[in-house]
């Protein structure tokens, strides 16, 4: 919501929302950087907008991304913009800006957002899909006006629970969510990595995250990268599940379900097609704990298991196997 006023120009007074004495305002967490808050209702501002997904578009983008999506509802909590367009479209609306600025900016961030969206489309020729950050995976007024989701996440949003009811709600509603994860826990982002994949979303690389004490984070790529490599592998088997009503009690025996609560490791059941997908995702352990004994109350004759260290296909002769804790597994019941 801070644009520079133009392409080199490292000036951000154009368009911009100002307090009730007339003065520019700033978000507190970019606060004395002279990155001044935009506003909404003021052309310039919307034309700036246009201009910079324009140039992007021309660059070869082919997806835009807007940060700040809640625009002016966000600065409603610093303070609100009565500038003159604000007081001037407040005023044909009917808005009482002392009472109603909530209302009035919820109201004035839609229409930028719809405007916004038709004069790209127009722009570019046909439609562009637009993602917006909808931190810790958010969704309501104005996030459903895009096509989908790209957010940071916390710790305790990563939880596998938490993760769970999440994307079976995004699955009803058919919003796809993408995660980056704000910690350095290696062990915590590939867990994350596997419960976001297998759950239906996808995790970005945690390259140059911003932290929440400020810092950045970039994860060491060998550990995070046979990861990715593996939701290449079962891309189509991803792609293609969905949620089932089937607890992992139904598949395994109780002395497996109890192994894996002991190594922590979590269970994600999905259906693709005509197979169950069981995913064993991994806990955040690191790579000495030994391997987890599963007996699978199936097969053997239809039970194919993977797992990120060993990607290829491997038909199993019996209904026992074993689970590296650390890794990422996934084993399909079904023809
Ligand atoms: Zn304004």
């Amino acid at each position: 919501m801070w644009p520079p006023d133009g392409i080199g120009e490292k000036t951000y007074q154009r368009g911009r929302a100002r307090d009730r004495a007339g003065q520019l305002i700033e978000a507190p967490w970019v606060r004395g950087q002279g990155w001044y808050w935009s506003c909404v209702n003021n052309p310039e501002f919307r034309g700036l907008q246009v201009d910079r997904a324009r140039w992007a578009l021309q660059g070869g983008a082919k997806r835009l991304q807007h940060d700040d999506c809640r625009a002016a509802i966000a600065a409603v909590s610093f303070g609100g913009c009565w500038c003159q367009y604000c007081r001037q479209r407040a005023a044909r609306l009917g808005y009482d800006l002392q009472s109603q600025m909530l209302a009035f900016q919820t109201s004035s961030t839609v229409s930028y957002i719809k405007e916004l969206r038709a004069r790209i489309g127009t722009a570019n020729g046909h439609a562009v899909l637009m993602s917006c950050n909808n931190f810790r995976m958010k969704l309501g007024i104005p996030h459903t006006l895009f096509d989908y989701g790209m957010c940071e996440i916390d710790p305790a949003d990563a939880a596998l629970d938490v993760l769970t009811k999440t994307y079976r709600e995004f699955e009803r509603l058919n919003w796809m969510q993408v995660v980056t994860l704000r910690s350095a826990d290696i062990a915590l982002n590939r867990a994350t990595i596997a419960r976001v994949h297998a759950l239906g979303g996808a995790m970005l690389y945690p390259y140059n995250v911003y932290m929440p004490s400020g810092t950045r984070f970039t994860a060491d790529s060998g550990s995070i990268v046979p990861f990715y490599k593996y939701v290449r592998a079962i891309g189509a088997l991803l792609d293609e599940s969905r949620f089932v009503d089937q607890p992992s009690a139904s598949y395994l025996f109780a002395e497996s379900l109890e192994a894996l609560k002991r190594a922590r490791v979590g269970t994600i059941v999905r259906r693709a097609g005509t197979q169950t997908v069981l995913h064993f995702v991994p806990a955040a352990a690191g790579r000495d704990v030994p391997p987890v004994d599963i007996r699978v109350a199936a097969g053997p004759g239809n039970l194919v298991l993977r797992s990120a260290a060993r990607p290829d296909p491997q038909a199993l002769r019996e209904n026992t196997f074993a689970i590296a804790p650390w890794d990422w597994t996934t084993l399909t019941i079904g023809t």
